[in-house]
């Protein structure tokens, strides 16, 4: 005999809800001319927009006002439209969670500070970028840019720096003689974690392979781990495409998120491109550059059949 078909539970459990839309971001810092190397992993980026009927946020990353110029904000522009890119929310056309410039976000990145001052996720830090280096353990080193910070100012025992005895101010400040950069304090030894839509599993070790890391610089700029995750989570960013070179800053960026209490987007990690002797595109690869293209006659097709994508996407 057939069984019966179980009764219903009085109360069903209420249906998920239906999946965010879509968002992805183009992030282009403008701090010289778009190369080769941003516009594939924008291309995908753009891609994965499309194939999900989403939609593609372009943001400014302008915060390091040394090195931003607004010439390369106008051939930001100019040399990703003529590539065939198109999005739908950015500085030129605005957008609901404008403005599309970090320089003009200055206010939400204040409060995301505060929260984590407020929470005791980070602590002032007097060191110099030479202390760093000078007395980074080198081999663990996980890039050029940014060596693994050896604690020397991080609030623990006798032997480290303390935060002022006073109450804190509510904003970073900067007493006379010490330049203050903000650190975000890792959990040391935890495996971060996460599923990357396009490498698979990938996990890091807090305090191993990057260390306490700035959120705030002294000149009351945040660093852009802190801007990036409060843009991707204000914009509603539901999948960030970016080069694996930035695979570090995702799991610190991930700490934020939890810091943060914001839940992280997905993330989908481009393999990066080389030139002909197996170096990473860079901005100072002037002949690479869209713009150095575009003036010699090439077509945005032609470049785009000669990638060699290892993956569908
Ligand atoms: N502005 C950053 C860059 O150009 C963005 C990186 C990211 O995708 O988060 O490298």
């Amino acid at each position: 005999m057939a069984n019966p078909t179980p009764a219903l539970p009085a109360n069903p459990p209420a249906p998920l809800p239906p999946p965010a839309p879509y968002r992805g971001r183009l992030a282009p810092s403008p701090t010289g001319l778009l190369h080769l190397g941003h516009a594939r992993t924008f291309w995908i980026a753009q891609e994965r927009a499309r194939a999900h009927a989403g939609s593609l946020v372009l943001r400014s990353e302008d915060l390091d006002a040394a090195r931003c110029r607004d010439e390369f904000v106008q051939a930001m522009l100019e040399d990703l439209k003529w590539f065939g890119f198109q999005w739908q929310e950015g500085p030129d056309c605005g957008g609901p969670f404008g403005p599309y410039a970090q320089s003009a976000r200055q206010n939400l990145y204040r409060a995301a500070f505060n929260h984590l001052r407020a929470g005791g996720f980070i602590y002032p830090c007097t060191c110099s970028r030479k202390d760093i280096l000078s007395a980074a353990r080198a081999p663990h080193a996980e890039d050029e840019h940014e060596p693994i910070y050896p604690g020397t100012c991080r609030p623990l025992g006798a032997s480290h720096a303390q935060p002022a005895p006073n109450s804190p101010p509510a904003t970073p400040s900067r007493p006379a003689g010490h330049r203050i950069n903000w650190r975000f304090r890792v959990p040391d030894g935890e495996v971060i974690f996460f599923m990357d839509q396009n490498l698979g599993a990938q996990q890091f070790v807090a305090g191993r392979d990057f260390g306490d890391f700035v959120v705030w610089r002294h000149a009351e700029v945040p660093s852009y781990q802190l801007a990036c995750v409060v843009d991707d989570a204000a914009m509603r960013i539901t999948e960030v495409v970016r080069g694996a070179d930035l695979l570090l800053s995702t799991a610190r960026q991930l700490l934020l998120y939890r810091a943060l209490e914001w839940l992280p987007p997905r993330f989908y990690h481009c393999p990066l491109l080389t030139d002909s002797t197996g170096a990473r595109l860079a901005k100072r690869h002037d002949a690479t550059s869209l713009r150095r293209l575009r003036e010699a006659g090439q077509s945005p097709a032609c470049l785009r059949a000669h990638w060699r994508v290892e993956r569908a996407y």
